[in-house]
């Protein structure tokens, strides 16, 4: 896994060296002096002396040998240390028996705070914990004394709320004691989209159910029962709105799904808001209309920077609302104006009007004001969310000013581009 300095095969042999170069000091040294000497009294101060030497290159040689020891092992703890430091995950080792906090990456003491020192990893990790959690996966670590593979488990942390993947395992610590490293990933994106994938999914599952037993309603009584031309013409009339209805909310979920999962970078062309608002206008004025749609915008406003084809689906959508919530023969008004930095689209109708007290949530995804006026009008509760989904992709912001009877304006502001960009 680490590589290591390879430093106790170099120490065996200097301490081989050692032992016999001493083996031969005490065999020989002393034939040595008496060979060399005469007088007694010398090679009695002369084998102290040695005594002495034999002491201090010991003792330096002992010294050498830890020190070099302590030197690699600090130099091991410094490279695993710099290893963790620049993993973007929660690294921390902690005691299996006192849950004392022994180690703590950069990017752990980043998240948690840097005073790890003497606290357990209940207290550091978790929001008001006084005692070992419930959910502590220390007895999966250790079976017998010796460690078991790792426990992957994922985790809600209930200081930052995010979510982990947690990879806990004993490992023998410095003092080869049994401790717990435990790694954990923040994988709160990942659940994130899951969440939304669930939301989504049994959202539209439950807002399919009406149209599609509406249509099997209608078809089913149509092939059992015998219906005059005008009854059945009526059914499909049914049939043909509640598919629409269908198209409609597929349309707009797979639209806001890609958006949610997906967001890719956005693919952007300077555009001029007056092509914009005619394209749609004009898009609307193909079949035959119930409502007049008009278009109001000055000359000469500045372009604004965006993905053509959502910034069409967002108009799109606010004048299908305006159609689907006023009255035939209203007039629709598509216009823009310059407001400093920014450009501001605006889509007005004269229709029912929204409360409110409501006109923030309508944003939201599968939100529709229930009342008997509106229940007749087809709808999912998507649109709008999709409108500020792609606006907000947009850097922009959009927003409603209405009043109930009277009718509303819906307004999309984006960033203008400098002149000369
Ligand atoms: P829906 O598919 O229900 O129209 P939207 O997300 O487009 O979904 O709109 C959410 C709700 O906001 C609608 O159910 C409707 O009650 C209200 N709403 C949207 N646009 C208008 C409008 N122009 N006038 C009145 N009410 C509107």
């Amino acid at each position: 896994m680490f590589k290591s300095p390879g430093n106790n095969g170099i120490s065996l042999r200097i301490v081989c060296i050692y032992a016999i170069v001493a083996c031969l000091w005490i065999l020989f040294s002393d034939e040595l002096l008496a060979f060399l000497f005469t007088d007694q009294a010398t090679i009695i101060r002369l084998s102290i002396l040695k005594g002495w030497l034999f002491v201090v290159v010991t003792a330096a040689l002992l010294y050498a040998l830890i020190k070099g020891h302590l030197e690699a092992l600090q130099n091991q703890f410094n490279q695993l240390t710099t290893i963790f430091d620049s993993v973007n995950a929660v690294v921390y080792v902690a005691d299996l028996a006192t849950y004392e906090i022994l180690y703590l990456n950069r990017f752990g003491s980043a998240t948690f705070g840097s005073n790890w020192q003497g606290k357990t990893c209940y207290e550091m990790f978790q929001a008001d914990q006084k005692a070992p959690c419930s959910f502590c996966t220390n007895d999966l670590l250790v079976a017998d004394g010796e460690p078991l593979p790792p426990h992957v488990w994922e985790f809600q942390n209930t200081i930052t709320g995010n979510w982990y993947q947690c990879i806990d395992r004993a490992i023998r610590w410095t003092d080869n004691r049994l401790v717990r490293l435990e790694i954990a990933f923040d994988i709160s994106d990942r659940k994130g989209i899951e969440r939304i994938k669930d939301e989504l999914v049994s959202a539209v599952s439950h807002e399919m159910r009406t149209p599609l037993t509406a249509m099997l309603g209608y078809t089913e009584f149509i092939l059992e029962h015998e219906v005059s031309q005008e009854q059945q013409k009526e059914f499909l009339r049914t049939i043909h709105h509640e598919t629409e209805r269908l198209n409609e909310l597929i349309g707009n979920f797979l639209d806001l799904q890609r958006l949610k999962m997906r967001p890719e970078p956005l693919e952007v062309t300077h555009l001029a808001v007056e092509t914009l608002l005619k394209e749609t206008s004009d898009l609307f004025g193909v079949a035959p209309q119930k409502h007049r749609i008009v278009l109001d915008c000055p000359p000469g406003l500045p372009q604004v920077i965006g993905n053509a084809g959502q910034l069409h689906q967002v108009l799109v959508n606010l004048v299908s609302n305006a159609i689907k919530y006023s009255a035939e023969g209203t007039t629709i008004t598509l216009g823009a104006h310059r407001e400093g930095e920014s450009v501001i689209m605006w889509v007005k109708d004269e229709g029912i009007g929204i409360p409110a007290d409501m006109q923030e949530r309508i944003f939201e995804r599968f939100y529709r004001i229930d009342n008997s006026d509106r229940r007749l009008v087809g709808g999912a509760g998507l649109g709008l969310a999709l409108v500020r989904e792609i606006v907000s992709a947009h850097s922009g912001r959009v927003w409603t000013e209405s009043s109930e009877g009277k009718g509303s304006t819906f307004y999309v502001q984006l960033p203008a581009i400098h002149e000369g960009h």
